[in-house]
């Protein structure tokens, strides 16, 4: 009997139990999970001509030996074996590295096959993998798995060979036949062959488009799934906001809304009214105005009577807020309160009090507005700054408080499409691309790190004229310690600098939250000139008479991170400096610091950061809120990412995805859902 693709590795020809340990792992215990393990790269051992190889590329070659091969040992376990070589009509020396042991099995007149790579200037090959006799006998293509040491590749190979036979002919196919058609992609035996035993780089290439589309396919039909039944099982409360009371808070502001705050103001208070609960991502470039959109949206809910909550990840941002917020909007009646960790015994009992009872319209604070005990009368909007900083879980928490009340995520970091399509896939996205009018782009300059007097000549310039600036040092992530001393020897030596003429503060993550909040309040009313800081200031605060950064060490810091630090400055209509000190070692380094000069575009940033970190780095490594990918990879496929999404709102959209045959097998992966980890999605 045919053993089905879903029995253990044991019905696979050849594979005992020793075998099936090993595979199991590496995670492997079906036949299908066996012909589901891709290789990680393939092997081109097609024969090539040296005069077209490229420098340090691998080729694989077929020549004569023409000279006796002589071993050099290099010390202990080291040697380099060498001989000459004719591969058609060039002469090359190719090098063995630790393999003196091969010297007795060549010899002058041998026809040998080897591949390694190729050094063009010396007219070198070292030496990867050597066969004796002409190339006839091998592969052009051997796939290459991750195997950790479990297994030769070539014992794994025979095995995959085995069981893709005996898999023969029970594939599910979750592609239906117009979508393979339409983008030519093969069928999935044949894909799996041709990705297990190609015959050349087409067949691999043809057999990963298929994979990453559909795997790329059943992503956003599950985002775009859950957004669906989202919105059709999760009625919300309509907030019907009193739109004269709302017109007449927008007149009250001390400024007119730029063109993106209008636009997305209006698509809030359409989303708030609607049944629908909202769950949106507002994207707004550092510095764009997102704070006066939230409170905008805050006042709508309140005026319909519902409280509102607004979290932010640090205790200055949030108090930052909450007087912003406080100013704008007591003068039209509502009660706002903070609550901090610090906020403690009596006072907070009387302000949890108040907030249960309803006395208190808006409550703005840190993570200590999820606990437990915070209990709101009627939450109709909660607001998050720098969302990307929250984790999932505080997340869920957040919006199961209460009755579903509508969430907003606000980020500062202008998210890749690519990737918010596949990390926030299944929300709303609303985006401020446009600065208030008048403001200046930062003048960024680029500095190796060899004197600071021009540096500090500049930054008091601007001191002179009345402004403050922002010295960052580095933060080592690894070392508390370290990053607290770096910032301590560089307030030293400005203070030293400056004696007598301007303040210097101090502020790092070490200090106590009153200690920084009491710093900042000294920042922001002035009387604190310079303030050397690690990235506690990073995110989101305000302080416009601010017109001059200067970052040491800026090589740590990614470009989205950099941008952030830099949107502390440029907040007002002066013009502002930002200068970098860096030595990057690598070209992209190098890159990063170039782009920084010449872009203050969050969002070509947040592209270019992308590319030259990807996107395990872009968010960071704690909560990437990426999901993992077997195949595809978001950045590099966007292309085939884009079409999936597309793809799979069409078949959301369509009779026949819920009613046709062809569409079984699609259904069927997306019900199993075992590919893919979906748990960052409550
Ligand atoms: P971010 O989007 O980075 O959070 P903020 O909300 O802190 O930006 O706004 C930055 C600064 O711009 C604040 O001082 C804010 O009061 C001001 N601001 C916001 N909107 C406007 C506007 N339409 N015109 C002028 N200034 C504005
Ligand atoms: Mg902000």
């Amino acid at each position: 009997m045919t053993p089905s693709i879903y029995d253990s590795v044991k019905s696979v020809k050849g594979v005992g139990k020793a075998t099936a340990d090993q595979l199991e792992a590496l995670g492997i215990s079906t036949i299908h999970d066996f012909v589901m393990t891709f290789p990680y790269r393939h092997e081109d051992f097609r024969l090539k001509d040296l005069s077209e190889t490229p420098h340090n590329e691998r080729v694989t070659i077929e020549g004569r030996i023409e000279s006796e091969p002589t071993v050099l040992f290099l010390g202990k376990n080291r040697s380099r074996l060498q001989v000459r070589l004719l591969a058609d009509r060039h002469l090359v020396k190719a090098v063995f590295f630790n393999q003196h042991y091969l010297k007795d099995r060549l010899s002058p007149g041998m026809i040998v096959t080897i591949t390694g790579k190729w050094d063009r200037g010396r007219q070198v090959i070292n030496v990867s993998n050597f066969k004796e006799g002409p190339k006839t006998a091998q592969a052009d293509f051997e796939p290459v798995y991750s195997l950790k040491g479990v297994m030769h590749q070539k014992t794994f190979r025979r095995f995959m060979r085995n069981a893709l036979d005996a898999a023969a002919g029970q594939h599910v196919e979750t592609l239906p036949p117009d979508v393979r058609e339409a983008y030519r992609l093969p069928g999935i035996a044949e894909a799996l062959e041709m990705i297990h035993f190609p015959k050349s780089p087409g067949d691999v290439k043809q057999a990963r488009r298929r994979f990453v589309y559909e795997e790329l396919l059943l992503f956003q039909l599950k985002m775009l799934g859950m957004k669906k039944a989202r919105k059709e099982a999760e009625k919300g409360t309509p907030v019907e906001y009193d739109l004269a009371k709302l017109k007449s808070f927008i007149a009250s502001l001390p400024f007119e809304l730029t063109g993106a705050q209008k636009r997305v103001v209006n698509e809030l208070c359409a989303e708030l009214k609607s049944p629908i609960r909202m769950n949106r991502l507002l994207q707004g470039d550092v510095g764009s105005g997102k704070t006066v959109v939230a409170a905008i949206a805050l006042y709508a809910a309140i005026t319909a009577g519902f409280q509102g909550a607004l979290m932010a990840p640090t205790e200055i941002l949030a108090e930052q807020h909450a007087t912003s917020l406080a100013e704008w909007l007591e003068p039209h009646g509502v009660s706002v309160a903070f609550l901090a960790g610090s906020t403690k015994g009596k006072a907070r009992k009387s302000l949890l009090e108040k907030l249960e009872s309803g006395e208190i319209d808006l409550l703005i604070g840190t993570h200590a507005l999820i606990q437990p005990d915070v209990v709101f009368k009627n939450p109709g909007l909660v607001i998050t700054d720098e969302q990307h900083r929250f984790g999932v879980e505080q997340r869920r928490i957040l919006r199961d408080k209460g009755m579903n009340p509508d969430v907003l995520f606000m980020t500062a970091t202008p998210i890749p499409r690519t990737l918010s399509i596949t990390a926030f896939g299944e929300m709303d996205v609303s985006i401020l691309d446009e600065l208030p009018a008048g403001r200046k782009k930062i003048e960024t300059h680029w500095l190796k790190e060899e004197s600071l007097l021009p540096v500090l000549r500049k930054m008091e310039n601007e001191l002179r004229a009345g402004r403050q600036a922002y010295v960052i040092c580095p933060l080592i992530e690894e070392s508390d310690k370290l990053d607290v001393q770096n910032a301590v020897d560089v307030h030293g030596q400005l203070s030293t600098h400056f004696r007598g003429k301007y303040t210097v503060g101090l502020m790092h993550g070490r200090l106590h939250a009153d200690e920084k909040d009491a710093i900042m309040r000294e920042f922001s009313d002035g009387k604190i000139d310079v303030l050397v800081s690690t990235t506690v200031v990073e995110v989101g605060v305000n302080v416009p008479n601010a017109t001059f950064m200067l970052i040491y060490d800026a090589t740590r810091f990614g470009l989205a991170q950099l941008h952030q630090l830099r949107g502390r400055v440029g907040r007002g209509a002066e013009q502002s400096y930002c200068v970098l000190l860096a030595d990057p070692k690598t070209e992209d380094g190098k890159e990063r610091m170039q782009t920084m000069t010449e872009t203050n575009d969050g969002f070509v940033l947040a592209e270019k950061d992308l590319e030259l970190r990807g996107a395990g780095d872009f968010f960071g490594k704690k909560q990437s809120g990426m999901p993992e990918f077997k195949v595809a990879d978001p950045v590099h496929d966007y292309r085939a990412l884009e079409t999936a999404r597309k793809d799979a709102e069409k078949l959301l959209e369509s009779p026949h995805f819920w009613t046709d045959p062809e569409y079984a097998g699609l259904k069927l992966q997306l019900e199993e859902s075992g590919a893919l980890s979906l748990e960052r999605l409550d």
